[in-house]
């Protein structure tokens, strides 16, 4: 049925009028436009690394500032000798700060925007970048850009969330995020290609949110079927965007079905070794799953001993690359122990294999988010 009031008033409407309304589209086109081009992306520090004895620092028309001195130079050779700095065998004071017009190379590394060495101590070098930059620089690090666009910006989308809200909670640190693990490894611009600038193109300045505030957005591999809730495996208090859901997309995935070893068992004397324990393992069981069935204790047992293991524990011990999460069971025979699981990772939030298949299937990011982090909502950035 057609509503259109145009098609059911018999009077001609002014040529004005019907101008109005077939600019209308256009006009919500560029207000919507000039909501993102408002949006200024937030600049982050992001540790590189703590200061070592000799670095090098280059850019085209480099320039440095120190303590009310500065100077200009392609390549500046940095020393720290436990006390003090030198830039090019003068002595400066910290804080130190590089900048150029394109990328400046830390010993060979290049990364965008500038680069500080902060007093400490430790001395840390810094490198200030803004928000998309950064996540340009981290989605090959946390998936890959080849994979299909949707799953990609979904990551996007997630990355950039996190780094914000670091941003906030550390704004009275030296530094707002690791470029490791520990955070979001960061690798700078030797990390980019097309495809990740792309991504973050399309997402600029989309973060995930609850009710207006950032939502912390936890992923992982691949759940094996259903995610895992946060504190099952953190302890704490889950938020109402993190919630178990079953995912019935992953089974791509090469670690949907696993086993360990591979091929034959783990003879008990070496389990007892994996698990730090001396003599032979004579059980293990799982004495508590979680409510998504995962294994949340687990009992083992030797002659002499009983040990109860966290499943995050049993992983940890044994190797996260031999038992790749912790839903799994475990099997024992003459030759040993063998365990079976399925997924990877801790199965927290979302799960990156189910997100590629929802993405071959045609679903937007969004809507692969709002799957994973039910009522969940990506909206632009609007600042702290
Ligand atoms: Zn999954």
């Amino acid at each position: 049925m057609n509503h259109c009031p145009l098609t059911r008033t018999r009077r001609r409407p002014a040529a004005g009028l019907l101008i109005l309304l077939g600019l209308l589209p256009l006009l919500c086109l560029l207000i919507a436009s000039r909501k993102t081009a408002d949006y200024e992306p937030p600049l982050l520090r992001v540790k590189l690394a703590g200061l070592g004895p000799t670095t090098t620092v280059s850019a085209p028309g480099l320039q440095w500032t120190a303590g009310g001195r500065n100077g200009r130079a392609d390549t500046v050779a940095l020393a720290w000798d436990g006390k003090s700095a030198a830039v090019n065998g003068r002595a400066v004071s910290l804080p130190l700060a590089f900048t150029a017009s394109g990328p400046i190379s830390v010993d060979g590394y290049p990364f965008r925007g500038g680069i500080e060495i902060a007093a400490g101590p430790p001395p840390i070098v810094i490198n200030v970048v803004d928000v998309e930059s950064y996540v340009t620089g981290v989605i090959n690090h946390e998936i890959d850009s080849r994979w299909p666009a949707a799953a990609v910006d979904a990551q996007a989308v997630i990355i950039r969330t996190y780094a914000i809200k670091r941003r906030r909670e550390r704004h009275n640190g030296p530094f707002d995020l690791d470029r490791t693990a520990s955070d979001q490894v960061y690798g700078g611009q030797a990390a980019e290609d097309e495809a990740s600038r792309a991504s973050v193109q399309r997402t600029r300045g989309r973060v995930l949110t609850w009710q207006g505030q950032l939502a912390l957005a936890q992923y992982h591999a691949c759940c094996g079927g259903r995610t895992e809730l946060p504190s099952a495996v953190w302890g704490g208090q889950d938020q109402p965007w993190q919630q178990s859901v079953a995912c019935g997309h992953c089974q791509d995935a090469p670690r949907y079905f696993w086993r360990w070893p591979e091929s034959g068992a783990e003879g008990a004397r070496e389990l007892a070794a994996a698990l730090g324990l001396t003599g032979e393992v004579l059980s293990v069981t799982v004495t508590h799953k979680t409510a998504t069935g995962r294994a949340g204790e687990v009992e083992v047992r030797t002659r002499g001993d009983r040990l109860t293991l966290t499943g995050q524990e049993l992983r940890k011990r044994i190797g996260y690359d031999r038992l790749w999460s912790t839903s799994l069971t475990v099997e024992s025979g003459p030759d040993g122990f063998v365990f079976r699981g399925g997924g990877s990772g801790h199965g927290v939030g979302l799960c990156q294999w189910g997100a590629r298949d929802m993405a071959l299937k045609g679903l937007a990011a969004e809507a692969i988010l709002r799957y994973y982090y039910p009522g969940a909502a990506v909206e632009l950035w609007r600042g702290d």
